[in-house]
């Protein structure tokens, strides 16, 4: 785990209006930050910097005392969760879970710790022969952040993760990935538009606009004084 810091941070797309202006952020170690905002106001950009997937105009951006501009994203040790959750189909709940650990060549007995071990946490020891295909989406979205932990990832950074899901669903995802960030205790920055979620997830949320931070506040600060 690790704090992240955006210093001044600067993105322009060619000649172009900054897509991300000058934009400051400190998330706390643990911290759950959402970043909100309407559709083109840089949100994905500055996550997809976070990341290492987009190159950084200008600024600073520390995971914990490191400088990470010029780093390529495997070598950020950060945790992306995608929309879709990129499971692989044809492997079971075990091997998704494994994979990151197959790739870093992690020895057979450590990894199958690591992997129970993180099946542990998410309550998926009794699905670990399964495939993505059999489970529901709220266990596809643990076997995607399994696959996360496992890798002992300094941060969580998820871009709109339930914006694909029908109401009920959302409403369960959203329970969990509360209950989840809590248990680990883990960075998280999140992305969204949904307001229930900044509300109900964030410990404190960054609203942009035109690639502007607007305002910086807890949920309560923000959405209950009008
Ligand atoms: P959001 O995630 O808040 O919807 P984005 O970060 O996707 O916003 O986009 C911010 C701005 O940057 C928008 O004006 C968008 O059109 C522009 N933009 C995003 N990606 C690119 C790109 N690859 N090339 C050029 N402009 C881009
Ligand atoms: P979102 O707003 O949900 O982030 P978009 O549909 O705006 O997604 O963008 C999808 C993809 O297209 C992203 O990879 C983004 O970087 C890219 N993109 C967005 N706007 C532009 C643009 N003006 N020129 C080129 N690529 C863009």
């Amino acid at each position: 785990m690790a704090a992240i810091t955006m210093n001044h941070i600067v993105k322009k797309y060619g000649d172009g209006f900054p897509a991300v202006n000058d934009i400051s952020i400190d998330v706390a170690d643990g911290e759950f930050m959402i970043l909100v905002g309407p559709s083109g106001c840089g949100k994905s950009t500055l996550l997809r910097m976070i990341v290492g997937l987009e190159d950084i105009t200008s600024g600073d951006m520390m995971i914990g005392d490191r400088r990470v501009n010029d780093l390529a994203p495997r070598d950020r040790n950060l945790a992306m969760v995608f929309q879709n959750y990129a499971l692989y189909p044809h492997l079971t709940v075990y091997e998704n879970i494994a994979f990151p650990l197959r790739l870093a060549k992690v020895p057979d007995d450590e990894l199958d710790k690591l992997v129970r071990d993180a099946a542990s946490t998410l309550e998926l020891d009794e699905h670990l022969d399964r495939k993505p295909g059999n489970l529901s989406g709220g266990q596809r979205q643990r076997v995607a952040m399994g696959r996360a932990i496992v890798r002992q990832s300094d941060a969580f950074l998820f871009d709109e993760p339930l914006s694909n899901l029908d109401a009920k669903l959302r409403g369960q995802m959203r329970t969990e990935i509360a209950r989840l960030q809590k248990r680990l205790g883990i960075t998280t920055v999140y992305v969204t538009h949904d307001q229930t979620e900044a509300m109900t997830l964030g410990d404190r949320v960054a609203v942009l606009k035109r690639g502007v931070l607007q305002q910086l506040a807890t949920p309560r600060e923000l959405y209950e004084n009008p």
